[in-house]
């Protein structure tokens, strides 16, 4: 698909169907959003009709849930009646069950190269960061990185690398894609690579899209226009319209699923929600799709940053409501959370709609290989992790609160990207496809991977889960494929 665009107006009108960033992502329009939700945020007649909009509603076949626009989600956050938010909090973890069940993605990131020309002001990797030490994965170190994450039992990553034309060049992340996906270590593989790079042309879009890229995720980081300009004073993010025009970029590449985020903590968290739904419904009025997922990552510690410096940082409590409310505005874009937050927030939000977690990761260039699971290198760390755990203790964790830890990556495998994931989700076919795929998955991290206490958890959980599948046949082949996992090397089975 070829956008055509116009030139950068002068006086910006709110239009989501636009691809000028100023006029999809209106700042007019997110103004009078916060002004109607101060309006409208003791109003309970008002605020009960959007919850009632927003509750999943059971048909013949599965769960429809009509979302909310920004605006009617605005009026939720803003509102601190504490029975509209323990409605809230119910209403979240309903729709997280009817689309996602009880299964939560697992994934880790690997670091590529903390090589940047950029000025962030929030990131250690800054230009001017002239005391850490710059790395740049060789293929050869590369390998060693893959093998280690396969030996821990990922099988989906999400690639990080700074921006530098130079020293991290398209080729160069299409190269590591390619060798990431060549490594098959015992049993082990990658089987969905998801990218997170600068902003880049359509044409090295179509590239990623070509080498098999699972999602292309980029944080907007604000959409606050000023503060964005004054966050990233210098290097090629500093472009706010070519930055925030991403997406409609990757999209025309080929690219189906994107991953939206705002870093919390640089702008006003009400300015930014608004601003992110505003974004997922400029992707769906635009493409007929809305984003993949929606990160939710908060301003941590780092080298030379310290989060006190900046004056916008949330508290948990607003955390949580940020996912819930997000959750029942876009009930079927996937939602995750990284190490970034500790393992009680974690827990929470895992009931408030987060469908994604990673676990047992490192934000160092080269942190996986040649360390013991409670060994981590800082020097080039991007961020502080807050929770350390290992991936066995994540899955067992998970396991033990009731969650099926999936390792799937069955659905883009299968061609089920963009709107054929959604119409998935919205037929109710998820109890028999998801559901198994992720206990198959769950039996070989289990065989390949887990630790004897994990394992018995494990596969006790699958026990009982199996039951859940609807379809008899299904159930029949699911249980089979598992007794092949346990009992032989053959791997990767899915519907
Ligand atoms: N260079 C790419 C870009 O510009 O989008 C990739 C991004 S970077 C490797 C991944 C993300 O980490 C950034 O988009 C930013 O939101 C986040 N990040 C940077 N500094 C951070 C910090 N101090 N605390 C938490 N997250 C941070």
């Amino acid at each position: 698909m070829r956008l055509t665009r116009r030139k950068e107006s002068i006086m910006a009108i709110y239009n989501p169907k636009s691809l000028i960033a100023d006029e999809f992502i209106n700042d007019e329009e997110i103004r009078e959003t916060l002004s109607y939700a101060d309006e409208h945020k003791n109003d309970l007649e008002l605020i009960n009709q959007i919850l009632e909009k927003a509750r999943p509603k059971k048909q013949d076949k599965g769960y429809v849930c009509s979302g909310l626009t920004h605006r009617e989600a605005s009026v939720l956050l803003a509102s601190d009646i504490p029975e509209v938010n323990e409605k809230i909090y119910q209403i979240a973890n309903e729709i997280k069950l009817a689309y996602y069940g009880n299964r939560i993605v697992m994934f880790a990131p690997l670091y590529l190269s903390n090589y940047c020309v950029n000025g962030c002001l929030y990131c250690p990797y800054h230009l001017k960061n002239k005391h850490i030490p710059r790395k740049k994965l060789t293929q050869e170190e590369l390998r060693e990185e893959v093998i280690a994450l396969q030996d821990l039992g990922h099988k989906r990553l999400a690639i990080e690398a700074g921006e530098d034309p130079v020293n991290n060049p398209i080729e160069y992340i299409l190269e590591c894609i390619n060798t990431i996906y060549s490594i098959h270590h015992k049993n082990g593989d990658i089987r969905r690579v998801n990218v997170n790079i600068a902003a880049t042309t359509v044409e090295n879009y179509r590239k990623l899209h070509e080498a098999g890229i699972g999602t292309y995720i980029l944080f907007q980081e604000t959409y606050h226009k000023e503060s964005y300009l004054k966050l990233h004073p210098t290097g090629p993010k500093h472009d706010y319209n070519y930055h925030t025009e991403a997406m409609d970029r990757a999209m025309e590449g080929g690219i189906d699923d994107v991953g939206l985020g705002v870093l919390f903590g640089l702008d006003l968290y009400r300015y930014e929600f608004a601003g992110i739904l505003m974004h997922a419904e400029h992707l769906e009025a635009v493409h007929g799709v809305g984003p993949h997922t929606i990160s939710v990552p908060r301003l941590k510690r780092a080298d030379d940053i310290n989060p006190d410096d900046f004056d916008n940082g949330i508290s948990d409590e607003i955390f949580e409501k940020i996912v819930a409310c997000i959750r029942l505005a876009v009930p079927y874009t996937g939602m995750i959370i990284s190490t970034r937050e500790n393992q009680k927030v974690r827990e929470k939000v895992l009931h408030l709609g987060i469908s994604q977690i990673s676990g047992g990761s490192r934000t160092s260039v080269g942190g996986y290989a040649g360390y013991t699971p409670e060994e981590r290198p800082h020097d080039t760390e991007q961020f502080d992790v807050s929770d350390q755990r290992s991936l066995d203790e994540v899955v067992r964790w998970l396991m033990e609160n009731g969650h099926v830890p999936s390792f799937c990556t069955a659905c883009y495998r299968e061609g089920r990207t963009g709107d054929r994931f959604m119409a998935l989700c919205k037929t109710g076919q998820i109890l028999n496809c998801c559901h198994p795929n992720a206990l198959m998955t769950l039996a070989e991290y289990l065989e390949d991977y887990a630790s004897p206490e994990t394992k018995e958890i494990g596969y006790a959980m699958i026990e009982k889960e199996l039951e859940k599948i609807p379809r008899e046949r299904t159930k029949e082949i699911a249980k089979q494929n598992i007794a092949d996992i346990r009992s032989s090397n053959r791997r990767d089975f899915r519907f």
